[in-house]
């Protein structure tokens, strides 16, 4: 059985497994750590992760980036409309009521959902992963933001189902740092808890934590969050600093040409990444427009003037954290960073000045998140043994039940989840109803989700209630559970009954009599109809049978290209053995038609052959070689020969 992290990113994403020995971070076919969260689609098959990026620019109409950022939300969401269109030159349209993205696949027009993008994507880590592991990949945990709301982590839950992941929880990226943190600290205290902010600053997104540890359990006890800021905002800055200078001196407008400014966007990124380590960096883009080149050198100074304002609103969030947690900055004992943005000198700056104090480096900045999460997942797989860690996280988008008022009820609503209410948990609440009544679930603060999320979040009729047996209305106990992915459900609900029972007590002469006591008893389960937010079961039965297809086309393009490269391999080696080593051990009357034949198959490859179905490729190799195969064979007799005799005489 798999044991598996994954640090789902926007920009990239790192896979974790547990193994006997601890926790590894795996390579991908290229050999990083890391892969591009990318998707991209081409005339026969698609490319996906570390094949979509190289695919990046010169296919980037079909190539779709910023998957967590789509994950659950409408076309119409303003938060896509204002932010992710810039990030994506596909078309955004409607997919299921979905906001899906319209691309170029196999020749047609096609639109695939978030949901079922991210799935492609989730399915190249499955594979990633299975090479690795030499076995099948299943079980893992996957992390979110934990400002991720319900229609988000139901989008990712579905799109594993589709992937064929089993998720065993997602988990709040940073309560998967801290959960690493704490079981590798042997030193964490017995009572007085050592509290650390932990802060990520990613490619799209930022979150600080403020979470407290004492031996054997972490607590979060809150956190903030900056959904719209991270290392594309600074890549951003850069980049429009450069076209306005490549403007003046080079008479070039990059905001034109889409080309032009993804290029315009590389080089951005790739500056700000030199000037983490060095006070300047030079910027050349070769032809980005109309065949011109262009070349400046920015200034860290320089950088670190432009990109102020983003500095200062670091600040923000970790207030803002801290304020969420009821704490002040004395109250923090150490701090650590996680995500590739905290490389820029100035935000490791501005952050160690908030705090007043040196951030500590027991993380791995770029793992830290993926490893975490692999622990979880040993944790929750019943094949690990891992020393026992309590993960208390919080919920940060309170959640309330509304319901129509009766005669009985004192209020139409009550907040069941409030903020930094524990996940998972459970509540149980009552209602008097002689009649089916329904429950509406929504998040309580609509103001602090993120812009476009509805804040709706499922409606549960509780079924066949009748008046109890006094004729007085039922009373009805009803289970509420936010559960271990962070989503609300009403869980089950029954009526209960107030019922004298005689029960056995012994009194205060150490005698035992039987004593007649009133008690509620559970007198019947009701049943609950629901809606939520999650994807109909057969849309998703639907996207799985489609990514099972395009898994074989793509599989199928695999295997041709594999058919045609053997078949050229052959051609060739063959080619110049047949007049070389083997030549004479090859009848002199096919020799001259089997050279003929080789050479018509490599031209043949380059010409009509070069794309021609699987069967095709097999069965010219498969006839070369019934006459090559012979040949082969008599030169190996001929060599071993001698080679025998040798050992028989040294025997
Ligand atoms: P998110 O957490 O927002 O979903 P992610 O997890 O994919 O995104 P990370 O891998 O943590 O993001 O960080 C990627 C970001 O870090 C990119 O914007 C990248 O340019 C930036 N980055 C990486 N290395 C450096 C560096 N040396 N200096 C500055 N920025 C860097
Ligand atoms: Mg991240």
């Amino acid at each position: 059985m798999s044991v598996v992290g994954i640090d789902l990113g926007n920009l990239q994403s790192v896979i974790s497994v547990a193994r006997n020995r601890g926790i590894d971070v795996i390579c991908n076919e290229v050999s990083n750590r890391a892969t591009p969260s990318l998707v991209s689609f081409g005339v026969q098959q698609r490319y996906l992760g570390e094949a979509a990026k190289t695919q990046e620019v010169s296919n980037y109409k079909n190539t779709v980036g910023s998957l967590k950022r789509l994950a659950g939300r409408t076309l119409s969401d303003p938060d896509l409309q204002e932010f992710e269109k810039k990030f994506i030159a596909g078309e955004l349209v409607d997919v299921d009521g979905q906001v899906g993205v319209k691309v170029n696949y196999l020749g047609e027009s096609q639109s695939f959902s978030n949901v079922q993008l991210l799935a492609m994507y989730l399915s190249k880590l499955k594979e990633i992963t299975a090479n690795e592991i030499n076995g099948p990949v299943s079980d893992c945990v996957i992390t979110v933001p934990g400002w991720f709301t319900e229609v988000q982590r139901r989008a990712i839950m579905s799109a594993s189902q589709i992937a064929g992941l089993n998720c065993l929880r997602l988990v709040n990226d940073l309560t998967a740092a801290a959960l690493g943190y704490g079981i590798t600290k042997t030193d964490l205290p017995e009572d007085k808890p050592r509290t650390v902010a932990f802060v990520d600053v990613g490619h799209s997104d930022y979150s600080v934590a403020i979470v407290s540890f004492v031996k054997g359990q972490l607590t979060v006890r809150g956190s903030a969050f900056d959904k719209h800021f991270g290392g594309r905002n600074f890549d951003a800055v850069i980049a429009e600093h450069l076209a306005t200078e490549f403007k003046e001196k080079f008479k070039i407008d990059v905001y034109t040409n889409q080309k032009a400014l993804l290029r315009l966007m590389v080089a951005s990124e790739r500056c700000k990444k030199v000037l983490s380590a060095n006070p300047q960096a030079p910027v050349n883009i070769e032809s980005i427009m109309d065949d011109r080149d262009v070349q400046t050198i920015v200034n860290r100074t320089d950088f670190e003037e432009w990109a102020a304002p983003l500095f200062t609103r670091t600040e923000d969030t970790l207030r803002k954290a801290l304020e969420n947690a009821g704490l002040t900055v004395e109250d923090i004992d150490a701090v650590e960073m996680v995500g590739g943005s905290t490389r820029i000198p100035a935000i490791k700056t501005t952050i160690s000045n908030f705090f007043g104090k040196p951030i500590s480096t027991t993380l791995n900045q770029d793992e830290a998140v993926s490893r975490g999460a692999a622990l979880q997942c040993a944790m929750l797989s019943p094949v690990f043994k891992v020393r026992d860690f309590r993960v208390g996280d919080i919920c940060s988008h309170p959640i309330k039940l509304e319901w129509t008022k009766s005669p009985e009820d004192e209020d139409t609503e009550i907040v069941v989840f409030d903020n930094n209410n524990s996940i998972p948990s459970t509540k149980m609440l009552t209602f008097h109803r002689s009649e089916p009544f329904t429950l509406e679930a929504k998040y309580a603060v609509p103001e602090a989700l993120p812009r476009g999320i509805n804040p709706w979040l499922g409606q549960y009729t509780i079924k066949d209630v009748k008046p109890a047996s006094n004729g007085e209305p039922a009373q009805i106990k009803v289970k509420v559970r936010l559960n271990i992915h962070g989503i609300m459900s009403v869980e089950s609900a029954h009526t209960v009954e107030e019922k004298v029972v005689e029960e056995e007590v012994t009194n205060k002469d150490g005698e035992k009599e039987t004593k007649k006591t009133k008690k509620l008893v559970k007198t019947g389960d009701l049943t609950i109809v629901s809606g939520t937010t999650s994807l109909p079961h057969n849309l998703v039965d639907q996207y799985t049978e489609k990514e099972s297809q395009m898994v074989a086309t793509d599989k199928l393009i695999m295997a041709t290209e594999a058919a045609k490269n053997s078949l050229e391999e052959y051609g060739y080696d063959m080619r110049d053995k047949i007049v070389g080593p083997l030549s004479e051990y090859i009848d002199a009357s096919v020799k001259d038609k089997f050279v003929e034949d080789l050479n018509t198959v490599v031209d043949w490859i380059y010409d009509e052959g070069y794309d021609q179905p699987k069967s095709v490729y097999v069965e010219k190799l498969d006839a070369l070689k019934a006459v090559g195969t012979p040949v082969v064979e008599r030169y190996r007799e001929a060599e071993e020969r001698p080679r025998a005799a040798n050992s028989l005489r040294e025997a």
